[in-house]
């Protein structure tokens, strides 16, 4: 779902750019790269992952270090699917589409959106729970480690939900 028509700028292909940022963080600080050590780099640059096909725009690239961008929450998980069938007929009728954001407004983050600060929260929780339990996404739909590929599934679970029993007895058994 994480279509990248229409995104402007520059991508990243974000395990290049963990892989670098892995060499300069050892050459800076050789012995914070093991395990015991997070480093997160939050960054408004769009990066995503390429699964043999096509790349896929990402939020997060749990690992060392890890890799999270609001750019990417704001482009990669999916709006709601009548969004973008509504926003293809206006363009192919030649309309403004300006109305159609308001119309949809709330229902999606947006760049600057004040958003963005609590549901990075979840994401850099995410990142913590990789590091120490290896674990990548919760399958909890109601849980804040849940890997969503839709907007509503973000302002539902990273915005307003929690993390689940399972996983946080998890990070207390790996803490
Ligand atoms: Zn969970």
């Amino acid at each position: 779902m994480s279509g990248l028509e229409g995104v402007r700028g520059e991508f990243y292909d974000g395990l290049w750019m963990q892989r670098i940022l892995h060499g300069a963080l050892s050459g800076k600080n050789p012995g914070e790269t093991g395990r015991g050590y997070i480093h997160m780099i939050f960054t408004g640059r769009l990066f995503g992952t390429y699964d043999g096909r096509r790349y896929h725009a990402r939020v997060i690239l749990a690992g060392s270090p890890a890799l999270i961008s609001t750019s990417g929450l704001v482009e990669a998980p999916a709006k709601p699917r009548e969004y973008y069938f509504i926003k293809g007929g206006l363009v192919r009728s030649g309309q403004d589409v300006s109305e159609l954001d308001i119309m949809y407004k709330g229902r999606y983050v947006e760049y600057d959106d004040p958003k963005i600060s609590p549901i990075l929260s979840s994401y850099a929780l995410q990142a913590v729970y990789y590091e120490l339990t290896g674990g990548e996404f919760c399958g909890n739909t109601g849980c804040c480690l849940y890997n969503s590929h839709w907007q509503e599934e973000v302002l539902k679970v990273q915005y307003e939900g929690s993390i689940c029993e399972k996983c946080l007895e998890a990070l207390r058994e790996a803490g």
